[in-house]
């Protein structure tokens, strides 16, 4: 068996890898994955030209037209009851 000196017995105790501070990590606006800063910088161009552009920002709360409809059937006809009941109280603000 071959030996090993005190520094190489040493060096197979250290751990493998980098140590430090885990990459914070950015998401990508396109396909949503993460990727660290620099992957991002090295990826985005590239996907924002699959993608073309960036996903539609969230409904506007205040925009009272915009805002999405509820999958249930009852809720979704109090919305648009509300919309309109807004939309005329809009239109006779002067
Ligand atoms: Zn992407």
């Amino acid at each position: 068996m071959k030996k090993l000196t005190a520094k190489q017995m040493l060096d197979l105790l250290k751990p493998k890898g980098k140590l430090g501070r885990p990459p914070v990590m950015r998401q990508c606006p396109y396909c949503k994955l993460a990727f660290t800063a620099t992957a991002l910088r090295a990826h985005q161009p590239a996907c924002k030209a699959i993608h073309m552009q960036p996903p539609p920002p969230p409904p506007d709360p205040a925009d009272l037209e915009n805002q999405v409809l509820s999958s249930n059937p009852l809720e979704r006809v109090r919305q648009l009851d509300q919309q309109e009941q807004d939309r005329i109280i809009r239109t006779l603000e002067p």
